[in-house]
């Protein structure tokens, strides 16, 4: 069973990926973007990672609403509200459960990922973070590690495709030939998730 310890371990371990990564999300940022991306997530799950620390939410809902949240008013790029969504709305499916299992937080995340696509009108195939997003929750079911696996290979994907949404889609078909920097913190999301399942 997942406690709510194990999800204050996956935003932690979330944090020090990003902050890792940072220079490369912002280096995928820079063809076809404005280079922002590790920044960006470097200052919100920075201020996630505190202020877990500070309130110590104590169920595993509790935890990822708070990040969530805490993502929307740091981050001021389109993945804050993406990400602040993803976490708060599968927060929220969780519900007040002290400890949940990996068939029920990948439904949670389910409908997480579902309030992302709603949000930003995007689904797989248009060069986004649901390319890594939407694999990663299909696979969780199986187990963390394939769905780190899912998310990677996802992200890779990205690659050839033409943006249809966000910033990257101003460039039309010079957006193809680039990993989609969201897609890629997606699939850091899934690593940090597996790491803390594993320790
Ligand atoms: P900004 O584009 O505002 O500078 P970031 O650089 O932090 O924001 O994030 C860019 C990433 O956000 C993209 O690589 C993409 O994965 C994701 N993204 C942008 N728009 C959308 C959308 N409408 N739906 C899903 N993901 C999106
Ligand atoms: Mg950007
Ligand atoms: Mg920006």
């Amino acid at each position: 069973m997942l406690d709510a310890d194990f999800f204050r371990r996956w935003m932690t371990a979330a944090a020090a990926a990003v902050d890792r990564e940072a220079d490369r999300l912002t280096e995928l940022d820079s063809p076809i973007g404005d280079a922002d991306h590790g920044s960006n997530l470097q200052r919100g799950f920075t201020a996630v990672a505190a202020v877990i620390e500070k309130d110590a939410p104590d169920t595993p809902g509790a935890v990822l609403t708070l990040a969530g949240r805490q993502l929307i008013s740091t981050v001021g790029g389109a993945s804050g509200p993406l990400y602040g969504t993803l976490l708060r709305r599968t927060g929220k499916a969780l519900g007040d459960a002290a400890e949940v299992d990996r068939a029920a937080f990948a439904d949670a995340l389910r409908t997480g990922v579902d309030a992302v696509a709603a949000l930003g009108g995007a689904a797989p195939g248009d060069k986004t973070m649901l390319d890594a997003l939407v694999p990663a929750v299909d696979a969780l079911g199986d187990s963390f590690a394939a769905a780190r696996d899912a998310a990677r290979d996802g992200a890779l994907a990205t690659t050839p495709l033409q943006a249809r949404k966000g910033r990257a889609s101003y460039l039309g078909e010079r957006s193809v030939g680039h990993q989609d920097p969201g897609a890629t913190s997606s699939a850091l999301l899934f690593e940090a998730l597996a790491e803390a399942a594993d320790g």
